[in-house]
């Protein structure tokens, strides 16, 4: 009885994650190629075949991209709100109906023997957000384009095992780097992105509650911040409260152009 999670991809270049029970293997977005997907699942020894559902955080295209190959070449099957695919169905192009679930609103849903949990979030798309997975006792959680840390957030993420958060930029970074000022305000403002320190704030909100053993770093802008900037800014911020990666909890990164680490929780 155990629950699995890979980062495919995680990055404004693209966003694949894997979650998955001993039965029922799922997807959270699709902004890789369909190829790239296929050869990340191989590499964990999952055929795409056997993914029995994707789910979308929103419509951007970093979570998207790959979605309509996903959909025809593989017959994956798409769990959707209903105005999300209002959006995002006429950049997926012709796809089999049969494939389709739309939801009003995506809550406690049972794909297999996993129960998804969601959160609304405020980024800037039409009906954005987060997921947490459920099989037996065992618990993770997908936060990425969060814009703001809401209680909401907090409560549907306080009792996962392992917790997958953003860390997009570095404030001084991005402030000073060379994105124009109208995408800077946007990514800093409460429907942008999360940043280091406000990773770093979440994890150890959560770490409070004391159900979380793996934090892992994701969404990292490729401008605007450096993996071991991020690490560092958080593994400070969790030090300064008294948690100590590596002995109270594992802190890793997961990669916007690679796979991460495989992990296994079971309870
Ligand atoms: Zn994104
Ligand atoms: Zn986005």
């Amino acid at each position: 009885m155990a629950l699995s999670f890979c980062s495919l991809a995680s990055g404004s270049s693209g966003n694949c994650q894997y979650v998955a029970s001993d039965k029922t293997r799922l997807l959270v977005d699709a902004g890789m190629s369909g190829k790239y997907i296929k050869q990340s699942l191989e590499h964990i020894d999952v055929h795409i075949g056997d993914v029995n559902g994707i789910l979308l955080t929103h419509e951007h295209a970093d979570h998207i991209s790959g979605l309509g190959v996903l959909m025809r070449r593989f017959k994956l099957p798409l769990y959707v709100t209903e105005k999300t695919w209002e959006v995002v169905a006429p950049k997926v192009g012709a796809i089999d109906s049969g494939l389709l679930h739309v939801y009003d609103k995506i809550e406690d849903l049972e794909i297999g023997d996993i129960l998804v949990q969601s959160a609304r979030v405020s980024h800037d798309a039409v009906d954005p957000l987060c997921y947490a997975f459920r099989h037996d006792r065992s618990k993770i959680g997908i936060a990425t384009d969060l814009g703001t840390i809401s209680d909401e957030v907090i409560e549907t993420f306080k009792d996962c095992d392992l917790l997958m958060i953003e860390a997009n930029h570095d404030i001084e970074m991005l402030k000073t780097g060379r994105y124009p000022l109208y995408l800077k305000r946007r990514i800093l403002s409460e429907f942008g992105h999360l940043s280091n320190e406000d990773a770093g704030f979440v994890a150890k909100e959560i770490l409070k509650y004391g159900f979380t053993k793996h934090i892992l770093l994701a969404h990292l802008s490729k401008e605007n911040n450096f993996p071991d900037l991020a690490f560092e800014t958080v593994r400070g911020i969790l030090e300064e409260a008294g948690a100590v990666p590596g002995e109270d909890m594992l802190l890793d990164l997961t990669y916007r152009d690679r796979v991460g680490k495989y992990y296994r929780i079971s309870k």
